[in-house]
């Protein structure tokens, strides 16, 4: 007789609920998104992260651009970035995004990066070079930011404040608790004090946050999470469910409902956010120019 799994493993091979099964990825307009990426030699975030919303995405013609190449200097416990040797940061990268996002076709550019402990400046000049890059080959564009901590350099998050996102995000991906076993290399409130920073010296520019749920956390650290973005002057919040991307991650405690995410919405809403997506399929950048829109007509 064979003993029983241990539970954590049982838990990763559980069927996912029927909510969160999604096509994969495929169909002419994907494939037309994929190849102008590819032969751009760019990355993004959608596919290096494996999001579940690649198809919907793509098909819409928009993506997540990630710069400073595909190999992250962390390794968080939740993420599918590989991690490894960085490479050498490419000064044509930010014209070859603007030059990709103008045949897209694209008004609202959302772009991050891989952590870069290794550069001095975190990527803050390169960030910022998109920026005007994508000002220069697309009049009137709006550009959202999802950056790293930069380590706590003031001066990074200065650097990027000063090329002019309409949105600054910075993901706390989870509660005060569940850091060391998730993000063991971030902290929880050098997170915090970024997004505060950004929104004491750029009230202009909304301040955007987001949690993964489904790591293991209880209802009041969510709260306490969610309080502290609120204390941080967080506008905008992102929250969706945690999927183990290989079984070498973190397995998922927890399948929220849609309805239980629908009741984080409300009761955000009421602690003062702007606006607030949530939903079992909800990443930071899932439908951000609706978000942003929502947030500066709240
Ligand atoms: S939700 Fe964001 S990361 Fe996912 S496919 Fe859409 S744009 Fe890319």
């Amino acid at each position: 007789m064979h003993p029983k799994p241990p539970a954590s493993t049982a838990d990763r091979r559980a069927p996912k609920p029927a909510w969160l099964r999604k096509r994969l990825p495929s169909g002419p307009a994907y494939e037309s998104v994929r190849r102008l990426l590819g032969k751009a030699g760019l990355h993004t975030v959608c596919q290096s992260a494996r999001c579940p919303n690649q198809f919907e995405c793509f098909t819409r013609h928009t993506a997540t651009f990630m710069i400073l190449g595909d190999h992250c200097t962390r390794d968080c416990r939740f993420c599918a970035v590989s991690h490894g040797p960085p490479e050498p940061v490419d000064p044509d990268e930010p014209r070859r995004v603007a030059e990709a996002a103008a045949h897209l076709g694209l008004r609202y550019v959302v772009v991050t990066s891989v952590t870069r402990d290794d550069l001095p400046d975190g990527g803050a000049d390169l960030f910022a070079a998109v920026i005007h890059a994508l000002r220069q080959r697309i009049p009137g564009v709006r550009v959202e930011v999802l950056i790293p901590d930069f380590q706590g350099r003031r001066r990074a998050l200065e650097t990027v404040l000063a090329a002019g996102p309409v949105v600054l995000n910075h993901n706390l991906e989870t509660v005060a608790r569940l850091y060391p076993a998730a993000r063991p290399q971030a902290d929880y409130r050098r997170s915090l004090d970024l997004l505060a920073r950004s929104r004491r010296a750029a009230p202009r520019i909304l301040t955007k946050s987001g949690l993964m749920l489904g790591l293991g956390e209880s209802e009041a650290e969510i709260r306490t999470a969610l309080a502290d973005l609120r204390a941080a002057g967080v506008q905008v919040l992102t929250l969706g469910q945690y999927l183990q991307p290989t079984a070498a991650h973190l397995p998922v405690a927890r399948y929220l409902t849609p309805e239980t995410f629908e009741s984080w919405r409300r009761e955000a809403l009421a602690m003062g956010f702007a606006a607030v997506a949530s939903g079992p399929f909800v990443r930071s950048s899932y439908r951000a120019e609706a978000l942003c829109d929502d947030a500066r007509s709240a």
